[in-house]
């Protein structure tokens, strides 16, 4: 990470920056330093308004917080070997055309040169055979510069469908990279950063963000009585039906093998129990059917936990608290969906 601090400068925020670890117990690693050198330089003004915000909310900086952090503000330029080695490839096609340019001008810096020769020996010749001879120079210079021109062109055009690929392909590793392979909908990774994020959101803005966990009830013995790919085919129905369910804000994802995640930011928990129960109902009234065989397989159904986020609380407890949730959905009987602050009254049951 370039941050272009003159040396004074930087000794002064380096010393900031432990200073400030120390002061909220964080563990000096490079990331963390980085983070909190970037704090006390300029050069980040969203990431000193998020830090300023977490630290007047009292948050802790615990390992998650931090690798939010660093992710959020950081980690964009490391997105995985496979998108720097596309990014080179761009870099090498961007030089390569720059070089063509650099040639195309010598090439025409030469043909003016030309020009100006044989019209100075046009002016100069005393008899038609010289003019003539001067005349069919420049013809001939003149088709050569035109036929590498039109080279040239075809070089560039060449490297410029090439560098519109490799930015495709850039794109497309990015997206795979947060993509559940299956169901084609957010992968653990995606879950993780966007939690993150939502949080930091509701944080700053005061908005109630809510996580639904789901996991699917019997599935083990759908998956022994159907088999194995047949399950998979279920795993990408709901994970369909989740992702109509919920706008574009929120994120709908694979979190474990047979476990999903929504995260919803900007939504109350009754506006999450009314996105879930759709999610719910939605499931458990497909009918399930082989579409070659035909055969009928009855309904799946869906337990769900949700729980709002506590400004402050590690991303952990968010975690448990919705994993709570549905862990008591299934001992109630499964294919329902349990709020967090209804956990006291089911215990009591
Ligand atoms: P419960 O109602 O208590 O959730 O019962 P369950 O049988 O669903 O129990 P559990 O959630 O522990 O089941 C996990 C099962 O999910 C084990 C495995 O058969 C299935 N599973 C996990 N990942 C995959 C997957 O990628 N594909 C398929 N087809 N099945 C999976
Ligand atoms: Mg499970
Ligand atoms: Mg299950």
């Amino acid at each position: 990470m370039e941050f272009g601090d003159g040396r004074e400068q930087a000794d002064s925020y380096a010393e900031q920056a432990l200073e400030l670890m120390r002061k909220y117990g964080i563990p000096p690693t490079p990331n963390n330093f980085t983070i909190w050198y970037a704090y006390a330089g300029e050069k980040f003004p969203d990431l000193r308004k998020a830090l300023d915000a977490l630290i007047a909310n009292d948050e802790h900086f615990d390992a998650m917080q931090n690798a939010g952090l660093y992710d959020k503000f950081f980690s964009d330029a490391d997105d995985g070997l496979a998108v720097h080695e596309t990014g080179r490839r761009i870099e090498g096609q961007m030089a390569r055309v720059l070089e063509m340019l650099g040639n195309a001008s010598e090439g025409v810096d030469n043909f003016e040169a030309s020009l100006k020769t044989g019209l100075g020996s046009i002016a100069s010749s005393d008899g038609l055979t010289g003019i003539r001879a001067a005349v069919q120079r420049l013809v001939a210079e003149t088709q050569q510069m035109q036929s590498s021109n039109k080279k040239l062109q075809e070089k560039l055009e060449n490297s410029s469908s090439e560098i519109a690929s490799l930015r495709q392909n850039l794109e497309d590793v990015q997206r795979e990279a947060m993509t559940d392979a299956l169901t084609g909908i957010a992968n653990r990774k995606m879950f993780d950063a966007s939690l993150r994020r939502a949080a930091a959101e509701s944080a700053e803005t005061g908005e109630p963000m809510c996580l639904a966990l789901t996991d699917i009830d019997f599935f083990k013995k759908f998956n022994d009585t159907y088999g194995h790919q047949t399950g998979d085919q279920v795993l990408k129905l709901v994970a369909r039906i989740m992702k109509e369910n919920v706008k574009g804000r929120d994120v709908a994802a694979r979190y474990g093998g047979e476990e999903f995640g929504v995260i919803l930011p900007r939504t109350s928990i009754e506006d999450a129990h009314t996105v879930c129960e759709q999610i719910r109902n939605t499931v458990s009234t497909k009918r399930i059917r082989n579409r070659q065989t035909g055969e009928e397989m009855g309904n799946i159904t869906l337990s769900l936990g949700i729980a709002l986020y506590r400004k402050g609380e590690p991303l952990s407890e968010l975690i448990h608290r919705a994993d709570e949730g549905l862990y008591f959905a299934k001992r109630n009987g499964r294919n329902q969906t349990v709020l967090e602050d209804q956990l006291d009254t089911i215990e009591a049951n």
